[in-house]
């Protein structure tokens, strides 16, 4: 199919589109089916299911599921929380061959940290399977990497850097790949993987499925699909800018000089259990980190510039509480998974209402409430106004000096 070259801007393909379960709303449509095991999956693949606790396939996951068991390549439009990684990870495990030497699947990720939770998806899918499942991602050990490939994983999770590394030395092999898997397609461009990405599909069996996921369909993704996809499906759920409706959202207006006053009063609510704090910058990232620290806060900093270690370390105490608030950019907190996350904090705008959907989806997550706080300057208001009409969501607006007067008490507001 050749797909029209357009423009960036929010992925609403036409093909076949379905509310999404997360709204709340009514269907607009029917959905294709109710149950997983009307998606024609094996009985193992059922259990595995129903042992983890998913008892209905998501919209993205009923849409997709099917055509990729009938080997279509599929584009889905899907972003994290929908639960794509299931909608490819499950017809990958029932496709494999089990028993094969080959590496069959090839997932490709942006970060180190979506591909660790594509991995951890895949290990709890192929529960009832005898097969390896392999992350092979910048910053990790390459010994134990190449000891994980000698075992013949059949599914490889990778970044596109590391896993051009391994072909260049020869220690992984793409020949025998059935089914390649782009995740995130438009991070992956955003963060300049695009050629290592062609240069992957290259070495991989021309008559191979892809499936690729997105947001957004940049141009390059309609040339890629052109180039290396066939016939591609494009579905996605509709409403993706939708909001879950668990999740409260309100801006306080307020000068450069004022944020972190505002913040720290934010902060020092007891409402705010935990916090993620989005900046635009690493270097605003890190700024603001020094100077919480120097105030005492019990606060944790996560980006592209620190080591993986430190960025394990950041998010693992995060994730268990053991800090109480993690500041993070927009990169390095996609595919965030942590459910309990009371409040998600803009204290720098997001460029795109795209990415502030992105940002406060990270709170709210398994039907829990969530707040969204977004600190905007007043010639940012725009911005706030964007994001309204992209999500159909009032904002509510408050100015800095409601909360200097409520002092003490701006757990009211928050909570
Ligand atoms: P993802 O969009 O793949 O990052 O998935 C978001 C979250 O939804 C993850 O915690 C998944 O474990 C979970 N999830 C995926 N599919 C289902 C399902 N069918 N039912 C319930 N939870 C799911």
């Amino acid at each position: 199919m050749v797909l029209p070259v357009r423009s960036r801007r929010p992925f609403r393909p036409q093909v076949r589109t379905f509310a999404p379960v997360s709204s709340g709303a009514a269907p607009a449509a029917p959905l294709p089916t109710q149950s997983f095991a009307e998606l024609g999956l094996t009985e193992g693949m059922l259990q595995t299911l129903e042992r983890v606790g998913y008892s209905h396939p998501t919209p993205i996951q009923a849409l997709t599921i099917p055509r990729a068991l009938q080997g279509r390549d599929v584009i889905g439009g899907a972003q994290t929380g929908s639960g794509k990684t299931a909608a490819f990870a499950v017809p990958v495990l029932e496709r494999v061959e089990v028993g094969s030497p080959d590496v069959q699947a090839l997932v490709l990720c942006p970060t180190r940290e979506l591909a660790a939770q594509v991995t951890l998806e895949f290990e709890k899918l192929a529960a009832h399977l005898q097969v390896e499942i392999l992350a092979i991602v910048g910053g990790d050990s390459m010994g134990r990497q190449l000891d994980g490939l000698r075992r013949h994983p059949a599914v490889v999770v990778g970044t596109p850097g590391r896993v051009l590394d391994h072909l260049q030395r020869h220690s992984l092999r793409l020949a025998g790949i059935r089914i390649a898997i782009l995740d995130e397609a438009d991070r992956m461009l955003d963060m300049g993987f695009a050629p290592d990405v062609e240069r992957i599909l290259q070495q991989t069996p021309k008559q191979r499925q892809t499936l690729l996921f997105s947001a957004t369909v940049p141009a390059w993704i309609h040339r890629l699909a052109e180039r290396h996809m066939r016939d591609p499906e494009t579905l996605s759920v509709a409403g993706e800018m939708e909001l879950v409706p668990t999740i409260r959202q309100w801006c306080i207006e307020c000068s450069w000089a004022e944020k972190e006053e505002a913040l720290t009063m934010l902060l020092d609510s007891p409402q705010v259990r935990t916090g993620l704090i989005f900046t635009a910058t690493k270097r605003n990232a890190d700024l603001l980190h020094a100077a919480l620290l120097a105030r005492g806060y019990d606060v944790t900093v996560i980006h592209g510039d620190l080591s993986q270690r430190d960025r394990d370390l950041a998010l693992e105490r995060f994730r268990k509480s053991r800090v109480r608030f993690l500041i993070a950019t927009d990169v390095a907190a996609r595919g965030l998974d942590i459910e309990d996350i009371s409040h998600v904090i803009n204290y720098d705008a997001p460029s795109s209402p795209e990415d502030y959907v992105h940002r406060v989806g990270r709170t709210a997550r398994a039907g829990r409430e969530g707040v969204a706080l977004t600190l905007i300057t007043p010639i940012e208001i725009l911005k706030i106004r964007d994001i309204e009409r992209h999500t159909h969501r009032a904002i509510e607006r408050h100015q800095l000096s409601d909360l200097r007067l409520l002092a003490g008490s701006v757990g009211e507001l928050v909570g």
